[in-house]
């Protein structure tokens, strides 16, 4: 007798290394997929992909997803490995918070060569391997910041504005093929990526504006990338989920309304 079981599942993640994308591995982990951990910091990235404990399963790729043919050599590496890809996270993030006036034309340039290039490059170089097997999932990782603009936000919200605006572009030329794409939208997320920008003044803030009250933690995120992956979410496609406590939802929710009720 032959056997029916189907293949292992490849997730390919982005900013794999740390944070958010760490917790999103975990999730594919968990579930049962082989992983591809690309990260730029091979500080960070190999300690972090030995620590998972599972080498066979787990592929970390030094490689900076702003540069086309180190997307491609990556891309090539995991197919080699695993010989599949199935979903794809963009995750891979950075942030500068200035004002406009302060903001110099090579900030602008970083973010938006990691937050908006990345993606466009990562999904072009993914998207035919998924192919091979008739299709898969993307998820791009936008930000509260790409729905609501806000103080010193001028690159990174734009760029995660942007990355919206791509999500849908994608999902519709790559849904024809098979290929589902969808953003999520966290708010404030416990990372390093938020020690770095929010001091206590505005974490105070931040609980203030959003109902829950607290930030999330990588793991809500991961979940919800997790969902938007399996064949439960079979027929979302260009959507953006905020995973935000709430916060995008509170338009004009005055903290001192709320704090008054
Ligand atoms: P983080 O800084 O902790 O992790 C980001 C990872 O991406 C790092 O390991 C970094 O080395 C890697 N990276 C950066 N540039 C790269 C590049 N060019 N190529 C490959 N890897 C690169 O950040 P995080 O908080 O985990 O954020 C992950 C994503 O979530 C980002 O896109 C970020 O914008 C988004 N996000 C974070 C928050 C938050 O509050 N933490 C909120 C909303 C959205």
């Amino acid at each position: 007798m032959t056997s029916t079981s189907s293949p292992t599942r490849v997730a390919f993640v982005t900013g794999g290394a740390r944070g958010i994308g760490l917790a999103i591995g975990q999730w594919f982990l968990a579930d049962g997929w082989q992983v591809a951990l690309i990260d730029n910091n091979a500080e960070t990235l190999f300690p972090a992909a030995t620590a998972l404990g599972q080498p066979e399963r787990v592929l970390p790729l030094h490689c900076d997803v702003s540069i086309p043919e180190q997307v491609a050599q990556a891309v090539q590496a995991v197919v080699e490995r695993f010989g599949r890809i199935d979903a794809l996270v963009n995750n891979a993030g950075v942030a500068v918070f200035k004002r406009i006036g302060a903001t110099s034309f090579e900030e602008w340039r970083y973010v938006m060569n990691t937050n908006l290039d990345g993606p466009f490059i990562c999904t072009q170089a993914v998207a035919p391997v998924m192919l091979r097997n008739g299709g898969g999932a993307v998820v791009n990782i936008a930000s509260i910041s790409g729905l609501r603009a806000s103080t010193m936000r001028v690159a990174y919200g734009t760029s995660k504005g942007a990355l919206i605006h791509l999500t849908k572009q994608q999902a519709i030329e790559l849904g024809d093929a098979g290929i589902r794409v969808n953003a999520v939208a966290p708010g404030p997320v416990e990372t390093e990526m938020a020690k770095q920008v929010h001091d206590e003044t505005i974490r105070r803030d931040y609980f203030d504006a959003i109902p829950l009250r607290r930030y999330g933690s990588t793991e809500e995120i991961a979940s919800a990338v997790g969902y938007l992956c399996s064949p439960a979410a079979s027929y979302i496609n260009g959507q953006v989920l905020a995973v935000d406590g709430g916060f995008d939802a509170s338009g004009v929710g005055l903290p001192t309304l709320r704090k008054n009720s």
